[in-house]
């Protein structure tokens, strides 16, 4: 058996450890009638869940936030060992996703609950009331890179939101998703707002098809496609969090040492799988020398193994053979490993790997690796970095090191989310939403359009007195039709600042 790949065996899945093979947690294969079962309890919850309210709500979703921050050691472990992950890493993970749970408990009534808006002089007669109520049951599929924060980021704020929802879990990390809703039952007892179902990708493509209100998916972007055509079919609204290939531009300006540090972070963090992750960084020719000197001294600086490393495994096997291919095939067409190399993947690890002189149509630059591997590209000036980084379909994140174009630089690139002088700062920055454009998906998770993702806008109209233009009416009067004529010539009739 190969260390990490999930075994299904008599109706069960057992997930094991990437670096190790030790079984990590073994768990029932849900069938499609039991993804509809659960899917069906999940309906009952959802009504008791809004009926609850958002106080009652706040103070679970707290409780649950509480329970999580006490038991972090435990959590953090159960991520190391069924990812492979870096323990402080899973707890950096785990700090973030305890912030948005936080900040979805605490906002969801002010941005959710119902107030009063502007009515319009022609009807102002009634008074207008919006509200945003739940779509009852969430269907949740999460990956396994970030098992905690990707999949809380939806369910955090799809259940303050008022939904309950049902989870389909990476088959690499179920025992991640399972820890965290048998916590959330211990805040929640009463009804299962939070259910997993374990699988393959059947299991998700059931969820998909189980009856569910909207579908936050969260993967790749041949999945995605999966994905949105089986919700097509009952036109189930999807939200779709898919990969990316994210650029960092240095200009020549930027704090060379904070760029190259944030450039080692940015793409061998987690052994470089984070959708986020920089993959591809754009130098101007000015300091690129330097830049790539630096880079790699610090490249070579970092840790691979088990324990205590910087870089843990490649959690899903199959994923070595992409990272080799990348690699491979942009020295097969002239690049130069600075560090790294083919020599690099020894799995289940890959050693960091830095590539210059790596052309436009390679792997390297088109494809997501999702491993500790960074092409570094020689640009003219910060314009041509914006042409080159937004040349993919992708859009997810990005970064841009500098301080006069910074802003502008930032505006120009075609993603989501731009950090400046950091990266990832926007994933745990719950005020802030999430998400990508183009083949890195779309609608939001996080912040305010996080939680409206997961709830429905309701409108209501309250006709306060007699109108004074009753013109929907089949008795109107000729006067109110002259009335109208003159009211909408007058309101929008002429050119007004
Ligand atoms: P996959 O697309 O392989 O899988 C994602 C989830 O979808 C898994 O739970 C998977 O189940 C499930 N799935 C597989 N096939 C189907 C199907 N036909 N119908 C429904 N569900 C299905 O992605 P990975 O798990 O490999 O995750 C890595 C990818 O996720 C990368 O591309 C990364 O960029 C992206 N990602 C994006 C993020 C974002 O926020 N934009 C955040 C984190 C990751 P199973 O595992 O059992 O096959």
């Amino acid at each position: 058996m190969t260390p990490g790949m999930p075994v299904i065996d008599d109706g069960k899945l057992t997930s094991t450890n990437p670096a190790t093979g030790e079984t990590v947690g073994t768990f029932p294969v849900a069938t499609a009638d039991d993804v509809a079962l659960a899917v069906r309890r999940a309906r009952q919850a959802g009504a008791w869940w809004a009926g609850l309210g958002f106080a009652a709500r706040r103070e679970r979703l707290r409780h649950w936030r509480t329970l999580l921050a006490q038991r972090l050691e435990e959590l953090t472990a159960l991520v190391h060992r069924e990812t492979g992950k870096p323990l402080f890493d899973a707890a950096v993970e785990a700090a973030s996703a305890l912030e948005h749970i936080d900040w979805a408990a605490n906002n969801a009534k002010r941005v959710l609950g119902p107030r009063r808006v502007r009515t319009r002089l022609l009807v102002a007669e009634h008074s207008a009331h919006l509200e945003y109520r739940p779509y009852g049951v969430v269907g949740v599929i999460g990956p396994w890179n970030y098992p905690v924060l990707t999949p809380l980021g939806s369910i955090g704020y799809a259940l303050a939101a008022g939904n309950a929802v049902v989870f389909k879990p990476s088959e690499y990390t179920p025992a991640v998703g399972q820890w965290l809703a048998d916590v959330l039952a211990e805040a929640v007892p009463e009804h299962p707002v939070l259910q997993v179902v374990h699988g393959l990708g059947d299991t998700g493509a059931a969820l998909c098809r189980a009856g569910v209100g909207k579908l936050g998916f969260t993967g790749s972007t041949a999945t995605a496609r999966t994905v949105m055509a089986a919700c097509a079919e009952t036109l189930t609204p999807v939200l779709i969090e898919a990969g990316g290939k994210d650029a960092m531009i240095v200009d020549e300006d930027a704090d060379l040492d904070l760029a190259v540090d944030a450039a080692l972070w940015g793409g061998m963090s987690n052994a470089g799988q984070t959708c986020v992750g920089i993959e591809r960084v754009y130098v101007v020719s000015a300091i690129h020398d330097e830049f790539v000197a630096r880079l790699a001294a610090g490249a070579r600086k970092l840790t691979v193994g088990a324990e205590n490393a910087h870089l843990g495994p490649i959690t899903m096997p199959g994923q070595i053979d992409v990272i080799r291919r990348h690699i491979d095939d942009a020295l097969a067409r002239g690049a130069r490993a600075v560090v790294g190399g083919a020599d690099a993947v020894q799995p289940p690890y890959v050693y960091p790997t830095v590539l210059v002189d790596v052309p436009d149509d390679a792997a390297a630059i088109r494809e997501e690796t999702f491993g500790p591997t960074l092409t570094v590209t020689r640009v003219a000036d910060a314009d041509e970095a914006l042409v080159k980084a937004n040349a993919l379909p992708y859009g997810l994140g990005g970064a841009v090191f500098g301080h006069r174009r910074a802003i502008a630089l930032a505006r120009g690139m075609r993603s989501g989310m731009t950090s400046i002088n950091s990266v990832f700062t926007f994933a745990g920055m719950s005020t802030l939403p999430f998400g990508g454009v183009g083949e890195s998906g779309f609608g939001r998770i996080h912040g305010e359009d996080g939680l409206r993702e997961f709830a429905v806008a309701k409108s209501i109209t309250f006709r306060r007195m007699p109108s004074p233009l009753p013109i929907l009416s089949f008795f109107r009067k000729p006067a109110h039709e002259r009335l109208l004529i003159r009211a909408v010539k007058t309101l929008y009739g002429r050119n007004r600042s």
